[in-house]
């Protein structure tokens, strides 16, 4: 009694719910993976996602190896492969956890038309699709709300696989990274470790900062968040074992504030609620969710090609927002506060298209998860739901000294401005000359001038969205 799990995102054997599930009923199971060649043409992808994976589903294989099992690998289109490896192996079931794009459900919907008994399985989250719903069965759209259901409604825990055996079937190699079109950029530098290990590293790190996560998440320079998202993106670890891990502190510390790790688990309600919001508004990929600011007019990167090329490499000469944007280019991560401030100032301050910034973001993010960036970007675009209404405009210089008041991030990731005194960090187009002498950094040369004047962009940005609402 043979059964095919089809592993897409969760690289992992414990706790993928799929995997479970199938070792429960079938002494046979085939863990099958497909590389699938044109979403690597297709997609917007770039090193740091794709070298994550790639080196989390090799590693996923060698797992499987070590317990005399096998992730069977070929490459080319899904549906086909699936098709031949039915008929070779006669197996008698699919399984396959959902996911929740347009294209991944497009293509999940025709795997479900397959000649064999078909069932899938949540596992990328905790909550899905209407499971949270308001008292009139509609989604929510407001966080708040969502999250108190979020909390109160009984919560899955991890599991392991029964016993089951892996038969011989043939196996492709997986694509290098060359293969496939990807290599190192330049100047890039790796710090992640792409696997189960390498997961649970994190977990062990983050347990040592989570009481206080809720006093320091916000502060860019202090590395106070767990950095699991890679991890719960391609599913080195379950959405469960991270939320039962959190509890667990929570009872081990009963006379202890653990508002620290409330705090954090709202991270995880967030993750969730724009899943939610992917699935139950799917027009939200391509467009504004509030309707009323779907008419407007951004700038895309080839009409705004200064200012686009000066956000994306980091030298927009406000501070803040270029450590953001190099700390991404050359580590594929950016702290959460960055990701609000340099997508704000992409909108506010140069009005550049979201979809472009969504491309980039897509490009250069190690965790690129659809739902969370468009949620996020939508939310700094005051587009969204429950979003940063358009209004109220981040200040970069006030957000620099609010959360990197010593400048220590902005001096880690814009090296060109080390030396500058503490009382310029922020703003140094206003250093004058002894101060630039002395810090070795003349503002246009070493480092530009602001390209913008924000107050006089905040004002626009302001009236522009609201020409668009009338
Ligand atoms: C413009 C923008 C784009 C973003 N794009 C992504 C993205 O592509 N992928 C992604 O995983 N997150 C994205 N986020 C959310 C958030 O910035 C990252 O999840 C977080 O910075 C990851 O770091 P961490 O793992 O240390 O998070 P922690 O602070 O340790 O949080 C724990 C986990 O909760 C989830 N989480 C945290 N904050 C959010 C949030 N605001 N929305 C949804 N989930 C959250 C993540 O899975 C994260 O790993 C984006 C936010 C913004 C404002």
């Amino acid at each position: 009694m043979t059964a095919i799990v089809w592993i897409r995102r969760s690289l992992r054997e414990f706790d993928n719910k799929a995997l479970v599930e199938a070792s429960k009923e079938h002494d046979e199971v085939i863990p099958f993976y497909v590389v699938d060649d044109e979403y690597f043409e297709k997609a917007d992808l770039g090193y740091p996602r794709v070298k994550f994976w790639h080196d989390a589903l090799e590693s996923f294989q060698e797992n499987l190896g070590e317990d005399g099992k096998n992730l069977v690998v070929r490459k080319g289109k899904p549906i086909e492969e699936l098709e031949k490896l039915i008929e070779e192996t006669d197996a008698e079931k699919l399984y396959f956890n959902r996911d929740y794009s347009k294209y991944s459900r497009q293509r999940d919907e025709k795997a479900r038309g397959l000649d064999i008994e078909v069932e899938d399985f949540k596992d990328a989250v905790m909550f899905e699709k209407k499971e949270i719903l308001t008292s009139d069965n509609t989604a929510y759209q407001t966080y708040t709300y969502y999250a108190k259901k979020w909390f109160k409604n009984d919560k899955k825990r991890p599991q392991k696989v029964e016993d089951y055996e892996v038969p011989e079937v043939e196996s492709e190699e997986i694509p290098s990274l060359k293969e496939l079109g990807f290599e190192k950029p330049e100047d890039f530098e790796w710090n992640w470790g792409p696997s189960r290990e390498g997961a649970q590293e994190r977990i062990e790190a983050f347990k040592e900062k989570i009481m206080s996560y809720d006093e320091d998440r916000d502060y860019a320079w202090k590395d106070s968040t767990s950095k699991l998202s890679p991890h719960l993106k391609f599913g080195t670890v379950s959405i469960r074992e991270v939320f039962w891990e959190a509890e667990r502190m929570k009872a081990r510390n009963p006379n202890s504030d653990t508002s620290g790790i409330k705090t954090w688990q709202e991270e995880l309600a967030w993750r969730d609620f724009y899943f939610q919001m992917m699935y139950n508004y799917p027009e939200s990929e391509e467009k504004a969710l509030l309707e009323q600011f779907r008419s407007i007019d951004w700038r895309s990167k080839e009409e705004a090609e200064d200012d686009w090329e000066a956000w994306k490499n980091g030298k927009t000469g406000f501070p803040f927002v270029d450590a953001g944007m190099r700390q991404l280019k050359k580590s594929g991560w950016m702290h959460n506060r960055l990701r609000m401030v340099v997508t704000s100032f992409a909108c506010k301050d140069l009005w550049l298209d979201w979809k472009d910034v969504h491309q980039y973001f897509s490009e250069q993010f190690v965790d690129a998860e659809k739902a969370s960036m468009i949620g996020g970007i939508q939310w700094a675009y005051s587009i969204g739901t429950d979003a940063q209404p358009y209004f109220r405009v981040f200040n970069p210089w006030t957000q620099g000294e609010k959360y990197d008041p010593d400048g220590e991030y902005i001096r880690k990731w814009v090296p060109e401005l080390e030396d500058v005194p503490d009382e310029y960090i922020h703003r140094p187009q206003e250093m004058n000359q002894i101060a630039e002498k002395e810090s070795g950094c003349r503002i246009g040369e070493d480092y530009p001038r602001p390209i913008v004047d924000h107050d006089e962009e905040r004002k626009e940005s302001v009236e522009k969205f609201e020409q668009a609402r009338e």
